[in-house]
């Protein structure tokens, strides 16, 4: 699903570059679920972020799904990543001024899917997260992991292939993120969507397949 050949990525600053990833090589299998471990710092952002076509990189090749993802223009970047992947963010990334189910049918209203059919999938999303009676609530009106469950389904309702999540449990206590986890586990089994999470707690790297560790812009350990 995902083939990343000796990755190299700089930050060009005004005075000076920084090397921030040296050479990743990483094969990350379709129905796999990763977790990328490292202290902060270490280039766990911007490897999600290049895995996710929302970042470029320096040299080497990126693979999605048999493409080589490189030198994309800001239409192709766009294509790829709604037809292929989904993200799920630490800080949720809600809209506070819409209710759940309009959260989760926003990725539809892009693709400009008619609002009642939007609506409609959304509320089968949201039922699939356990949310359909908390479709009318807005996001002040909901629990950290209530909010990440809705951010989880409106990562889901374009049927990505991958879905890309940097620290999901951060903002979250040790209950609710071993519920949220869960979750994610149960939608990689059923779906076979490939999940690649960025965390820095080892309860939640220990319910993914595989731990790959990053130090200092290298993978140390897979
Ligand atoms: P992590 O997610 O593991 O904490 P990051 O990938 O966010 O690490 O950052 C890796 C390094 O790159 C850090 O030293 C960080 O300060 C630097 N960095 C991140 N983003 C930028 C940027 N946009 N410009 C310059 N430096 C950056
Ligand atoms: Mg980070």
């Amino acid at each position: 699903m995902i083939t990343l050949r000796n990755i190299h990525k700089y930050y060009h600053m005004e005075h000076h570059s920084l090397h921030v990833l040296k050479g990743i090589n990483l094969r990350i299998d379709e129905g796999e679920m990763i977790s990328i471990m490292g202290t902060s710092g270490s280039g766990k952002s911007t490897l999600l972020n290049i895995l996710g076509i929302l970042d470029s990189y320096d040299d080497g090749e990126y693979y999605l799904n048999n493409t080589l993802i490189k030198n994309l223009s800001q239409n192709q970047a766009a294509h790829y990543r709604n037809r292929f992947l989904g993200f799920v963010f630490q800080s949720f990334n809600l809209i506070s001024f819409k209710n759940a189910m309009e959260n989760v049918a926003l990725p539809l209203y892009y693709q400009n899917v008619p609002r009642k059919i939007r609506n409609k999938f959304a509320m089968e999303y949201l039922d699939k997260v356990g949310l359909s009676d908390r479709a009318e609530h807005l996001p002040s009106e909901l629990s950290g992991g209530q909010k990440q469950r809705v951010a989880i389904a409106r990562a889901l309702i374009t049927n990505p292939k991958v879905i890309l999540a940097d620290e999901p449990t951060g903002a979250l206590d040790s209950k609710t993120s071993l519920d949220v986890m869960q979750l994610m586990r149960d939608i990689n089994r059923n779906n076979r969507i490939t999940m690649i999470i960025v965390t820095h707690e080892n309860d939640i790297a220990n319910m993914t397949d595989r731990i790959v560790r990053i130090k200092d812009g290298c993978i140390v350990e897979q």
